[in-house]
């Protein structure tokens, strides 16, 4: 099965949601970066909330860039995701190992640390739009929850999970996003408050075998949850020689006539899949005429 997110409304558009899952995408990842159970926890988690963000883009050329910075051993991670839930990540210190945190999970929590959260959405601007926020648990879901609030005044829930196998490969993933539009009834948001408290994780959800479609009537039981679409969710580079030409030129004649000087053969590494794209100084020389800046 590939991965999909369902979105939709309930109790009469007065609650939105999404709901996700992203086994597939996360294995993509786990793989690509050779990352330990924790780190892919980690950045499965932001790619899942990446996809069901990517959704909520007005334009079909907008972008979120979802970056996490830590003082605990990962660092940080960087999850960029487009309008049509194509999303890509990495985390500075993917194969970081810790022992599990007091409820015998992965500790994302304590690799992550203490830090901030940023949620940068280009539409095309000027000036992209960019909110940040304190991490509340380093757990991201919490984080995401915490963020809508503050910075987008939506209060919302958001759970996400990634469950591992015994060897280290991803048995599942996926998560939720449930918002409250302005005009909620205290009775939708009692309704649904009771409903989520009965949600101990998404873990458990997953486990389960729950399919998002499940996860949601699980969640808005009473509510009258209704599905209007199912998009497709996946891991997408995009990167491409055009591109990282395109960024070298860039930086500007100055820059790339000191490359030049160096006489050697530049490599640039795309940290989103891994990709290599070498340069010889002729090439960059060439690259450099059509630098317009210094
Ligand atoms: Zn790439």
């Amino acid at each position: 099965m590939s991965d999909y997110i369902v979105r939709g409304t309930a109790a009469n558009d007065q609650i939105r949601f999404f709901a996700s899952t992203t086994r597939e995408l996360v294995e993509h990842a786990r793989k690509l970066h050779n990352s330990s159970p924790v780190m892919t926890a980690a950045l499965g988690r932001l790619l899942t909330a990446g996809g069901m963000m990517g959704c909520m883009l007005k334009g079909s050329k907008d972008t979120l860039t979802l970056q996490i910075k830590g003082d605990g051993p990962a660092r940080g991670m960087t999850v960029v995701a487009d309008a049509s839930a194509n999303v890509k990540g990495y985390s500075i210190e993917p194969q970081v190992i810790l022992p599990a945190n007091a409820q015998g999970k992965l500790d994302v929590g304590g690799a992550l640390g203490k830090g901030t959260l940023s949620v940068i959405k280009d539409m095309g601007l000027k000036e992209p739009y960019s909110g940040q926020v304190d991490l509340q648990t380093g757990e991201v879901g919490d984080d995401l929850t915490y963020y809508f609030a503050v910075s987008e005044q939506i209060p919302s829930s958001v759970g996400l999970g990634v469950l591992m196998n015994k060897d280290n490969t991803v048995a599942c993933a996926g998560g939720f996003i449930i918002q409250l539009m302005p005009f909620a009834t205290d009775e939708a948001i009692n309704t649904l408050e009771a409903n989520l408290s009965q949600v101990h994780s998404v873990t458990n959800l997953l486990r389960a075998g729950l399919t998002p479609e499940q996860m949601i009537q699980h969640i808005l039981k009473g509510l009258d949850p209704e599905f209007s679409d199912t998009l497709p969710t996946a891991y997408v580079c995009g990167c491409s020689r055009d591109k990282v030409e395109r960024m070298l030129i860039s930086l500007g004649k100055k820059e790339l006539q000191s490359i030049i000087d160096d006489d050697k053969d530049i490599t640039v590494n795309c940290e989103f899949c891994g990709k290599n794209y070498t340069f010889m100084p002729d090439e960059i020389r060439a690259l450099k005429e059509k630098a317009q800046r210094d």
